[in-house]
């Protein structure tokens, strides 16, 4: 009984995607609160009589049991803690949702437990379900998440020059990192213009805990343009930032 007691395990987490195999079977991703992102098989998920089969759509949060397979363990049981109703009833909240969820996958690889990121991804999917402004949820989710994952962008001073970012209009320069003022334009000179107005949101979103933002409701044109900025940040990140040591280093 003991070896067999060793063949299962406990975890809670979260469904990223899955994709169908076979009849009735499904390989899950997970980003789970004890071993960060993890794979596993359902099987027989899609008869119509399974239990589980509810609880394992994306962005449930669920508590599971898992077996030991020869390649993928195998969800065992899964529970739902919660599946997020309000949200899923909403068109809009569920592209958010698909849209944090999706974030968290390209971003991360099964390198092990991380829970101040499982932490921040429970905690966005029940903001966006218990009716708080998305757009500053999902804001500072994203500002959060580029912090975890070690590319807190510099806000208060030049990324160039170390001077005290000033009263006036700015760049960032996702190359160096952070706000480039005005005078070190040619430290960097694809950097995308960013208003003064955007950027203290900015800082705002990446300084202060949610209790100081959840009535925070950003002016629509600020917001649009930060939306921008930092969906452009993540993209850089994505494409250029993941290739570097420093990324690998700050994951692991
Ligand atoms: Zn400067």
């Amino acid at each position: 009984m003991a070896g067999q007691e060793s063949r299962s395990y406990r975890a809670q987490g979260i469904v990223l995607r899955h994709v169908e195999v076979g009849e009735a079977d499904r390989i899950l991703t997970l980003y789970t609160l004890e071993y960060g992102k993890v794979q596993a098989i359902a099987k027989g998920v899609r008869k119509l009589r399974s239990r589980k089969a509810g609880h394992l759509e994306p962005f449930s949060r669920v508590e599971l049991m898992f077996a030991k397979g020869r390649n993928l363990d195998v969800i065992a049981q899964a529970d739902a803690q919660s599946t997020y109703q309000t949200l899923r009833s909403d068109l809009k909240l569920i592209a958010y949702a698909a849209y944090v969820v999706e974030l968290l996958d390209r971003f991360t690889y099964e390198e092990g437990e991380n829970r101040p990121l499982y932490n921040l991804l429970a905690d966005t999917l029940a903001r966006l379900d218990g009716g708080a402004s998305a757009q500053t949820a999902v804001h500072y989710y994203e500002v959060q998440l580029m912090d975890l994952l070690g590319f807190r962008p510099q806000l208060h001073t030049c990324a160039a020059c170390g001077e005290k970012i000033q009263p006036e209009d700015q760049f960032f320069s996702a190359k160096l990192g952070g706000a480039l003022c005005p005078r070190s334009i040619t430290a960097d000179p694809g950097a995308w213009k960013v208003s003064l107005g955007a950027l203290k949101y900015w800082r705002h979103l990446q300084r202060s805990a949610w209790s100081k933002l959840k009535d925070l409701v950003i002016p629509a044109e600020i917001e649009t343009e930060l939306a921008s900025l930092l969906e452009r940040y993540l993209t850089y990140l994505l494409e250029y930032g993941l290739r570097t040591p420093g990324f690998l280093k700050a994951v692991s």
